[in-house]
């Protein structure tokens, strides 16, 4: 990508507006043209922790880039003084950058952002980006869905708050015919392995980890969803993790790629 500076196009992003801007999975080529524009013509970008070093990159000197980062079960910034924080920016004239990773419309509490803005009479508009699940897929040279065994994809997040316990409707969930990915579920692995089964589920039903999609340090797992608390614990550090459970991700899908066998390989000899 190059780096040359944009003019902002006062008509798409004029003083004293917000944008929600889709960071992408953390790959800066991952990011739409839209976005990278909009980064560029900002003046202050609040971004999350997630989003990837070669994406802030792109924020240009002249900008303030203001991390708000939220990291599950880590020191948080409260969801209303992030709102606040951006409220005030446009109000004080800012062209205003909320950078979100993967697509801010998914799991990204970007409705509380919205509403403020809207309270405020401050112009808001949301550039749609690549979520996690369709990089994870991508990163297994896999499909999400799969003709006749996967017709349907259901996102969910295993997110709680503090010391809840994980109450999703696990009949639901546990559909053969679907392809379940789940975001902020590495520490609910257990639990959503006892579930799915529970409800359901085959203990041998197809299952793939993906750690840090798209980014240099990607790391993936092909395993069965009986043995997810096992694989979950052997993902090295602490990047963020995607779990996607269902056929697609078995042998109906096709054979595993080259470098996932070479890697089986490797680790049983
Ligand atoms: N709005 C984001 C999701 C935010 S919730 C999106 O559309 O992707 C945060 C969760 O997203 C993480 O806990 C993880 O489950 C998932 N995630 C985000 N980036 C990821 C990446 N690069 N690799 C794997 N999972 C990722």
């Amino acid at each position: 990508m190059t780096t040359r500076p944009v003019q902002p196009e006062p008509a798409e992003f004029p003083a004293g507006s917000v944008w929600l801007v889709g960071a992408g999975p953390g790959d800066p080529d991952l990011l739409t043209r839209k976005a990278d524009r909009l980064i560029r013509a900002a003046s202050v970008v609040f971004h999350d922790a997630l989003v990837g070093p070669g994406v802030l990159a792109l924020v240009p000197p002249t900008a303030r880039l203001v991390p708000v980062g939220k990291r599950s079960g880590r020191h948080s910034r409260e969801q209303s003084s992030i709102d606040r924080l951006i409220v005030e920016a446009a109000l004080a004239g800012e062209r205003v950058v909320r950078l979100k990773g993967g697509d801010p419309s998914v799991f990204g509490r970007a409705t509380e952002e919205l509403d403020a803005c809207r309270a405020a009479r401050v112009p808001v508009s949301i550039c749609p980006g690549i979520t996690a699940a369709s990089a994870a897929a991508a990163g297994l040279g896999r499909s999400l869905t799969l003709r006749g065994l996967a017709r349907k994809l259901t996102f969910v997040t295993a997110h709680t708050r503090g010391d809840e316990p994980l109450q999703l409707d696990w009949r639901a969930l546990a559909d053969p015919d679907a392809t379940l990915a789940i975001y902020m579920g590495k520490a609910a692995a257990d639990a959503l392995s006892r579930e799915l089964i529970a409800a359901g589920l085959p203990a041998a039903t197809p299952l793939a980890l993906v750690q840090s999609a798209s980014l240099p340090e990607e790391c993936r797992l092909f395993t069965r969803l009986d043995l997810l608390p096992l694989a979950a614990a052997a993902l090295p550090g602490d990047g963020p993790v995607l779990i996607l459970v269902g056929e697609a991700m078995g042998a109906a899908a096709g054979p595993l790629p080259q470098d996932t066998i070479r890697a089986f390989a490797e680790a049983a000899r």
